[in-house]
This record gives C-alpha cells, structure tokens and sequence, in this order.
C-alpha cells in the first residue's frame, strides 16, 4: 500500500476543518489557536480571538448555577496540572450574548522535554449530541455506572417503581429483558479483565445505541445487563431482544490481529398485574437461565 506524504501545513487545514470546535491557550491561558469549528459555535472570529485570554470576557464558562468557572473550576487550568483528560458540561458565551451548552475535552500539551506548553481545548453544543448534558446529571445522581456509562442498578430500580406505578394506575404496559453474557469467565481467563472491561464497555454501547429513546438499559451487574422497554408488547419485546442478540454477536473487539467476540442470552417478560418489582425480575431472570440450559445465544420470551 503506498502512503501518501503529508505536507505539515495539512495538519492545520485538518484542525481548521474539524467541525467541532477547537483552540489552544499557552500556560497563561491566552488563546493561539482558534479554528472554524470555534467560530461557528461561539460566534467569534479568529481575529477577534487570538492573543486575548480566554478570560477577558470572551468565553467566560459558567456552570448549571452560573458560577463563572475561569478563576476556579476552569477545564484548561485543571489539565495544565496533570497529564489527564477534563470533560466539563458548561454554557459559554456566544458573541451574541446567550448562553450556549457545551461539552469541554481539555488535555494538556507538552513539549519534547515534558514541559507543558499549554492545553488545548475541543468544544461541541451539547444540545445536538446524545445528551450528554443527560447523561452528565446522572452521574452527578450516582445513577450511572461508572464503567460502562449506562443505568447502574439503582437508577433500574428506580424506574421499574415507577413502570409499575404507570402500570397501575394508567395500564400502560412495559416489558423487561434480562441478558447475560455467554462464558464470559473465559475471555477474563483468556485475554485479561482489561478485555474483558472493554467487552462490557462495547456490549453497553451496541445495547444502549439500539433501543428506543424511551427504553432504559442499565447494568444490573457483572455482565448482566436489564432493559426496562416502556409501551411493549410481548411481540415487541421479542424482537427487541432479537435485534440485540444479533447485535451483539456480530460487533467484535480487536485484539492481537484477533477478534474478540461473545454472546449473549436473553430473558424477556411482559408486566404482569400481581406483579412487584421483585416478582418480574425474577421471571425475566429466570427465563435467561432456561436460555442458558437450552444452549445460549437465544432469547427466551414469555408473557
Ligand atoms: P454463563 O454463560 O453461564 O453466563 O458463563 P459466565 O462465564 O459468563 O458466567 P459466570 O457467572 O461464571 O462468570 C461471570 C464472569 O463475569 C465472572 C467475572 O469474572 C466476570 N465479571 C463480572 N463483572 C466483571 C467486570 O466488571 N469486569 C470484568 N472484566 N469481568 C467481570
Ligand atoms: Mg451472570
Ligand atoms: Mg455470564
């Protein structure tokens, strides 16, 4: 395969380009880099920007309470600190005045003898992502998991109380999955719990991506995960798990030239009237461990 040569002026034609916005400050955080992406979303050009401080009231990050970040909390002045990534959901100040909700990636960057040079800062609108305002409150809640960043077992519970309440009162229906992975102990033995983490990471991925913005996916622990689908039917629900199943065992993780995948087994049941919380875990639960005696990789749905 021939590669082609990169003149170095490409690479800021790239970053000009990137649609996100991105600009980088020196360690007095005054700003030397101002891309396209920048200028569409805050509305200031370049010319405007570069050789000012972030802080002379150009930017001016607040918080959800408004509290301005610059002399405190500021993402770029936490990463000049440390080699770690900062994310922040903040509003930034648009050049016409209003507020806009960004997600802020700040990483410092140094030179050849480790020295930090300065920090460079990506921004996207927070509003036309998938919510990561959302799913920024929720980890503030403690109702996300923090490894694979869907619903932990609380915030499952939670909902199920509430799906059963709407059930009560309203009739409306909601379904739930159980889904276990196959011989999961086996790609831990076999390729290390770091694999084996980043398996939960891709399955949470493919499972949270591919239900209905409606539907919650949560892990209920280990590598069990539970989707509570509102205003199922047991059809619906059957072919939700379905979709997933196959889902799952087409996405595959690279790993030494090899590809690491697995499967899962599903148990789905449909809200009963005498139904607790308790009640219709158990029959999800147990119908996935029937899937488990049948052979795995399928799903198992009953009403
Ligand atoms: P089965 O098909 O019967 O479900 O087999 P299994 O190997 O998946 O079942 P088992 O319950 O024996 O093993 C589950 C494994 O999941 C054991 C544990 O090491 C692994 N596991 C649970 N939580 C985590 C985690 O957070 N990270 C990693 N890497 N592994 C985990
Ligand atoms: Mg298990
Ligand atoms: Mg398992």
């Amino acid at each position: 395969m021939r590669i082609m040569k990169l003149d170095p002026s490409f690479y800021k034609h790239l970053l000009d380009h990137v649609y996100d916005g991105v600009y980088f400050v020196d360690t007095d955080r005054r700003i030397l880099y101002w891309n396209r992406g920048a200028e569409r979303i805050t509305g200031y050009p370049a010319e405007e920007v570069v050789g000012s401080r972030c802080a002379d009231n150009i930017l001016v990050h607040v918080d959800e309470n408004g509290v301005e970040l610059c002399k405190t909390a500021c993402p770029l002045l936490q990463a000049v600190n440390d080699t770690k990534n900062h994310h922040a959901e903040v509003f930034l100040h648009h050049k016409s005045g209003h507020r806009i909700p960004v997600s802020v990636y700040a990483t410092s960057l140094r030179n050849e003898d480790g020295q930090v040079i300065g920090c460079i800062e990506t921004f996207r609108e927070s509003v036309h992502g998938p919510d990561p305002l959302y799913l920024y409150e929720l980890e503030k809640a403690s109702l996300l998991d923090p490894l694979t960043q869907v619903a932990n077992r609380r915030f499952l519970e939670m909902r199920l109380a509430s799906s059963l309440g709407e059930f009560g009162r309203y009739g409306i229906p909601f379904g739930v999955i159980f889904a276990d992975i196959d011989h999961f102990k086996e790609i831990n033995d076999t390729y290390g719990h770091l694999a084996g983490d980043d398996m939960l990471k891709m399955i949470a991925r493919s499972l949270r991506t591919n239900v209905r913005s409606t539907d919650l996916v949560g892990r209920w622990g280990g590598e069990e995960f539970v989707i509570i689908a509102s205003h199922a039917s047991l059809k619906s629900l059957q072919n939700l798990a379905q979709k997933l199943r196959t889902l799952i065992e087409k996405s595959f993780l690279r790993r030494d030239d090899r590809n690491l995948q697995v499967t899962m087994t599903f148990g789905a049941t449909m809200v009963r009237s005498e139904d607790t919380e308790q009640s219709v875990m158990a029959r999800a639960d147990a119908l996935m461990y029937r899937g488990k005696s049948d052979g795995r990789n399928r799903v198992i749905a009953e009403p």
